[in-house]
């Protein structure tokens, strides 16, 4: 099963966003350094008594006149619902209990979803504990007080928050069926793809068990083999309205990409490549997901011998974070290439979980060593004592070093390279950490 996900909903000014940055603490640093990535915080990875989540931030509700804030607290009300498994709702015991609070709270009891109540702004439990009574009227359970900016209570509300996580949570998926994300734009063809990858195939259309929210999966069966693909076109047919909305539509990719092996980013042709799309493959990038660059409606285009190069060229700029990425040029309109996804796809998974030897690894280094002489600083030379393979998915590798601060990002970099050299890793990430040993 695949990381739970929270989400905030709240009237503007209760103090979602300093809740979440409170939850999010410094791993948004981490996301900063990727470019391409959307720096608006809209998810955050948390990490709680060693559980994990994918905290999101409804969000977006613009202050404006009282009707429209009803209206899109509901809007942001329905995306909590259909894409968490634990609704935080947020309320101000200085604003007190007001009207929109209620009609939301019905919108979520019928929604049938775990909400937590919870009270912010209570900065003096002792005093203002009276005040946060009144909140048992909204009829979603005990009111839980918090102060987010003061930080008090906010263990007390999480140990809620891990209760309702289904049993198992946050652990790989049973099944070794490789799962695929189909993700991208609005209009790209994501929806014709997984139609044609359908119509050519004996398919379920499957409720897998332990799947969350209601995410499509649908089992494409290729060369007797089975797949998983979640299509998160399926879900724009029953929200139509908020596919409009940029933050839905990455809340959507978020929890799409969390439960895949594989994404396949689906690009349109015609329009090129954009920078919605860079935040989008982002999102996967960031996960260590494994990484198909689609390029579809490949039939629609006007092409030369050079098109192709100039298309890779334009990609490999837009997306400069994902130079591991394989990318395929497709149309889902004539079937064109299409029978070759399964193939990458494949080859993108045995990537991923690909374990090398570490005598083998120490032999790479060794000679990466001896052909380029690592940094130095104040007199003081980078020594590379020893490299291990860590993890799989993505393939993750520690560096024991005699000094951290020496160890470049350039002579990561090459050592990366020269670990690709030796064994491609085609389509996945890797991920390299630096430890001191003395
Ligand atoms: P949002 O619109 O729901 O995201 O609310 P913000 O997080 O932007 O907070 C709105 C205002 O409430 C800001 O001025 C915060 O500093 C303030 N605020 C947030 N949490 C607390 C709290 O626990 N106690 C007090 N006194 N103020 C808070
Ligand atoms: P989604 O929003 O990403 O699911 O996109 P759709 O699958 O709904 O496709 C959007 C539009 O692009 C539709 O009008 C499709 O007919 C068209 N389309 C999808 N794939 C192709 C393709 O390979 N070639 C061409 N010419 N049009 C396509």
């Amino acid at each position: 099963m695949s990381k739970p996900v929270v989400a905030i909903v709240g009237r503007p000014n209760v103090g979602k966003s300093t809740l979440f940055n409170a939850l999010a603490g410094e791993k948004i640093a981490i996301v900063k350094d990727t470019p391409g990535v959307t720096r608006d915080r809209i998810y955050a990875e948390v990490n709680w008594l060693d559980k994990e989540f994918t905290l999101i931030d409804t969000g977006g509700i613009e202050p404006d006149s009282r009707d429209v804030i009803l209206s899109q607290m509901r809007e942001q009300a329905q995306i909590a619902i259909d894409t968490a498994d634990v609704i935080l709702f947020m309320t101000d015991v200085k604003q007190g209990l007001v009207d929109s609070d209620s009609k939301v709270a019905d919108m979520l009891r019928r929604s049938h979803k775990p909400v937590i109540l919870v009270v912010n702004k209570v900065d003096n439990f002792n005093k203002m504990m009276p005040d946060v009574y009144e909140f048992y009227n909204l009829g979603i359970g005990d009111p839980v007080p918090i102060s987010a900016s003061e930080r008090i209570g906010i263990g007390d509300m999480l140990d809620k928050v891990l209760a309702y996580f289904p049993e198992g949570a946050g652990q790989e998926e049973e099944d070794d069926r490789p799962r695929v994300a189909i993700v991208g734009k609005p209009n790209v063809g994501k929806s014709s793809i997984i139609n044609r990858l359908i119509g050519k195939d004996r398919v379920i259309v499957s409720d897998i068990a332990g799947t969350t929210r209601d995410a499509i999966d649908t089992e494409v069966v290729h060369n007797g083999k089975e797949y998983v693909f979640i299509d998160t076109a399926g879900l724009r047919r029953k929200n139509k309205i908020k596919e409009e909305l940029e933050r839905y539509s990455i809340i959507r990719t978020v929890t799409a990409v969390e439960r895949a092996d594989v994404v396949l980013v689906v690009i349109d042709a015609a329009e090129g490549v954009t920078e919605q799309d860079a935040k989008i493959a982002g999102i996967a990038h960031e996960r260590g997901k494994g990484v198909i660059i689609v390029v579809n409606k490949w039939d629609a285009i006007e092409k030369n011998d050079k098109t192709t190069r100039e298309y890779e060229h334009q990609i490999r700029m837009v997306l400069s974070f994902l130079p591991y990425a394989e990318i395929m040029y497709v149309s889902a309109l004539t079937g064109q290439r299409l029978p070759k996804l399964f193939d990458m796809i494949d080859t993108v998974i045995e990537n991923q979980t690909l374990r090398v030897a570490t005598g083998v690894l120490n032999e790479i280094m060794t000679e990466a060593v001896a052909m380029q002489q690592p940094p130095s600083d104040k007199g003081k030379r980078l020594k590379l004592y020893y490299i291990t393979q860590v993890a799989v998915k993505p393939p993750t590798f520690v560096i024991f070093v005699n000094d951290k601060e020496l160890m470049h990002f350039s002579y990561t970099r090459y050592l990366e390279n020269k670990i690709r050299e030796a064994f491609g890793f085609r389509g996945t990430s890797l991920k390299f950490f630096i430890r001191e040993r003395k």
